[in-house]
């Protein structure tokens, strides 16, 4: 499941972040995943549940916050907003769409303890 890599990944950065900031367990963790990172969110939480178990994480509120998204439009010479990669334009309904921005996941903040 390529959702549980992430979260291992995940844990990761945060086990990194905990050694060079000194801190000992994390009780929230707030996450900006773009509508185009071809993540599931519930088996996102789920994967979390899983390998937070015995780790600084574990307990910790994991926060999800769905971005925006937008693409470039061949047509209007512009970045355009978008929900879905196959949104057509919104300004002039051609599909000959670029998507640009969306396809992250980061950690926007860290509440520790
Ligand atoms: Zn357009």
């Amino acid at each position: 499941m390529h959702e549980l890599s992430l979260c291992e990944s995940l844990l990761e950065s945060i086990e990194d972040a905990a050694k060079r900031e000194g801190f000992t367990q994390v009780r929230r963790i707030v996450l900006d995943i773009g509508p185009f990172a071809g993540v599931e969110i519930s088996a996102l939480r789920f994967g979390f549940d899983a390998v937070s178990q015995g780790t600084l994480t574990e307990g910790a509120v994991l926060e999800i916050h769905e971005g925006q998204g937008a693409a470039w439009c061949f047509e209007c010479s512009q970045t355009v907003p978008i929900q879905d990669r196959l949104d057509v334009c919104p300004l002039c309904g051609s599909g000959q769409l670029q998507p640009s921005q969306g396809m992250e996941m980061r950690v926007k903040e860290l509440e520790v303890l």
